[in-house]
């Protein structure tokens, strides 16, 4: 195990970065930050932020760039992620974020972006079909649903279809995707900080996968600084 990896996960709505996420954070003993998550929580609780932005959610549309690295900004200096680092879900997802991103973390830096690819095919049999914990977030399908008349597996939260999980919103979303946050895999491989991992398969392959790509950038920042210290 590697403590403090610094990681962002790009890639298209259902690709399987929550999932994914969940399981590294797990792995890597750091925190899952889900920009979507911290909006739905809002969301929930009805505050007057959490209901606007709840309407922005559905329609697909983005929340502003400055509202959302505000939301970022706060939470990457709790202590948890100070100490232990953290796996970015959902933000950047503009070019202003990602410029944001590395003005907020200059002193300890992301190591690795990680763009999950699922061709867009894949990705809409996916989102037409997935419903979420509305409690937990955990991930399930029409095809792989929970146990019990849907109800969590974890938690026991209703399991639901997500509000913005309709035709017309994922539309949009993916639009938004590859206008908006797609650009954004030139913009880490420019600075050496891209790799990109197959997301299709059996989750167990994915996650080896992801594994991998972290792993081997740990080893390579490892000997980068054992040869500056020689
Ligand atoms: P997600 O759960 O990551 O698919 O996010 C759900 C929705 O939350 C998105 O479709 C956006 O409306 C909003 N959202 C989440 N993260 C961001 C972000 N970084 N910038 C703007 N909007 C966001």
């Amino acid at each position: 195990m590697i403590p403090g990896v610094r990681l962002v996960l790009l890639g298209r709505q259902g690709a399987g970065k929550g999932t994914q996420c969940t399981r590294l954070a797990r792995h890597y003993v750091v925190p899952h930050i889900s920009t979507g998550d911290m909006l739905r929580t809002a969301s929930k609780e009805g505050s007057e932020f959490g209901l606007k932005a709840a309407e922005i959610m559905e329609r697909g549309e983005l929340i502003p760039d400055d509202v959302m690295i505000g939301v970022v900004d706060e939470r990457l200096h709790k202590d948890d992620t100070k100490n232990r680092g953290f796996i970015l879900d959902g933000f950047p997802r503009t070019v202003v974020q990602a410029d944001a991103l590395a003005s907020i973390t200059a002193a300890a830096p992301v190591d690795l972006a990680i763009d999950l690819d699922v061709p867009e095919d894949i990705v809409l049999g996916r989102l037409a079909g997935r419903r979420v914990c509305v409690d937990c977030g955990a991930n399930y399908s029409e095809a792989a649903p929970p146990r019990y008349n849907w109800t969590c597996d974890i938690c026991g939260g209703e399991v639901v279809q997500r509000a913005d999980d309709t035709d017309s919103s994922i539309r949009r979303r993916l639009q938004l995707y590859a206008e908006e946050t797609a650009p954004l895999v030139a913009w880490y491989l420019e600075r050496d900080l891209l790799a990109t991992v197959d997301g299709l398969g059996a989750l167990d392959d994915v996650t080896f996968r992801l594994m991998r790509a972290i792993d081997a950038r740990a080893e390579a920042r490892r000997a980068e600084g054992m040869n500056r210290a020689t």
